[in-house]
């Protein structure tokens, strides 16, 4: 069986592209050059070239000694918090702006919910000197004040989506209106392996940089270039495409995603598609999302920003359903514990949505010898009031 897409975008029966008429020149444009684009040597060469220099790579794996000694068992962290702007995002923006160069857009749009992928889009438009769009709903806005600022200082707009539920739904009905409008000069930049093909493959090649490390640098730590078990959180599941990657087709290595539980599965909070997803259509993808009974999105919740959508991308749809993939489920509750515990043993503050990964040696036994690959997404600066509020520190 094939985890990667095939040409038409489909991994098993979920991708493809399900867009309105008026988008598909853009998303063609996009299909027909995109591999051809990131095969140039020129383009690999710029491309990591500012990985090394700009976002700080390769970012190191490190043996976590007490962390392993707790769970009796050898964990390493994938250390993505590392990144320039303290998250993986960081990775795939860096290769839109540089696609969306050879392709000669002059303007990139994004659509962001919590602003994470708004600062990292913002970044690299101010590194590139390119015109920068951000849709965000204005009810996001409001909570998100630091994230908004920080685009602003890089020189983005941020508008406003004022319709339907004001957020991150509703900014991407914005982004796709602009995008259609404006077809010949705008790129726009998805952040995570969602949305029509080509998105979900050129992301998740541009994050397989993440699992390419890793495999060198294991090598050199164990002597072996695969891990036993590979785990990551998947919020649209970018992060995790790019740890899982480069060990899709080893069987050998075992596939851990963890999703966001929320107050509990089925607490009717939470966030947790292949759990409670049905197959649907969400940004131009089919895949598992999380629906009523009559298709209505549910509008999903955790308590990390990142892990907060209701659906997931298609790979991981695949991974699921093709039982390639152990699908893990994290509460609000495991993942702070795990998030706070690895301050304690390691010096290390994660991002909340990395600690859903931190969270599944409670329960997940691993044998003694078993190497565990954890990719820790991001770091938690981001996250310090919710800490604060959280523990009452
Ligand atoms: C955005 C984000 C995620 C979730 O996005 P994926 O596309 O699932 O990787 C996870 N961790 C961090 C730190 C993030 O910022």
């Amino acid at each position: 069986m094939s985890y990667h897409a095939d040409e038409r975008g489909y991994y098993g029966e979920f991708g493809g592209a399900f867009i309105p008429e008026m988008l598909y020149p853009n998303c063609e444009e996009l299909r027909q050059n995109y591999l051809k684009i990131m095969a140039e040597p020129s383009f690999q060469e710029e491309f990591h070239q500012l990985l090394k220099d700009y976002v700080g790579r390769p970012t190191p794996l490190y043996f976590a000694e007490r962390l392993s000694k707790k769970y009796n068992t050898k964990i390493y962290l994938k250390r993505e918090d590392l990144c320039h702007t303290g998250a993986h995002k960081v990775n795939n923006t860096i290769g839109q702006i540089l696609m969306a160069k050879r392709l000669g857009k002059h303007r990139i749009i994004a659509e962001t919910g919590a602003g994470q992928h708004g600062v990292a889009t913002a970044t690299v438009c101010a590194l590139m000197g390119i015109e920068c769009v951000v849709y965000m709903g204005e009810i996001d806005i409001a909570r998100q004040a630091p994230n908004v600022a920080r685009m602003k200082m890089l020189g983005a707009e941020v508008h406003p989506a004022t319709s339907g539920s004001k957020t991150l739904k509703d900014a991407t009905n914005e982004a796709i209106r602009d995008w259609i409008n404006n077809p010949v000069d705008t790129h726009y930049i998805i952040g995570s392996v969602v949305g029509p093909h080509p998105y979900p493959d050129m992301v998740a090649r541009f994050q397989s940089v993440i699992s390419e490390e890793v495999k060198s640098q294991l090598l050199e730590k164990e002597g072996r270039e695969n891990p036993d078990f590979v785990v990551a959180c998947v919020g649209g599941g970018s992060n995790a495409a790019g740890a899982f990657y480069h060990f899709l087709d080893t069987p050998e290595v075992g596939i851990i995603a963890v999703e966001a539980a929320g107050k509990g599965i089925h607490s009717g909070e939470s966030a947790a598609t292949s759990a409670l997803g049905k197959v649907g259509i969400i940004h131009g993808s089919k895949t598992l999302l999380m629906q009523t009974p009559d298709g209505q999105i549910t509008e999903p919740y955790s308590i990390s920003a990142g892990l907060d959508y209701p659906g997931v991308g298609p790979l991981h749809a695949h991974l699921y359903t093709s039982g390639r993939g152990e699908f893990i489920s994290i509460t609000d509750d495991e993942a702070m514990k795990a998030g706070l515990d690895l301050c304690k043993f390691e010096g290390i503050i994660p991002a909340i949505e990395s600690s859903h990964a931190l969270a599944i040696f409670k329960d997940r036994k691993f044998k003694e010898n078993d190497v565990v690959v954890v990719n820790l997404s991001g770091r938690g600066d981001k996250d310090l009031q919710n800490y604060i509020d959280y523990f009452k520190l």
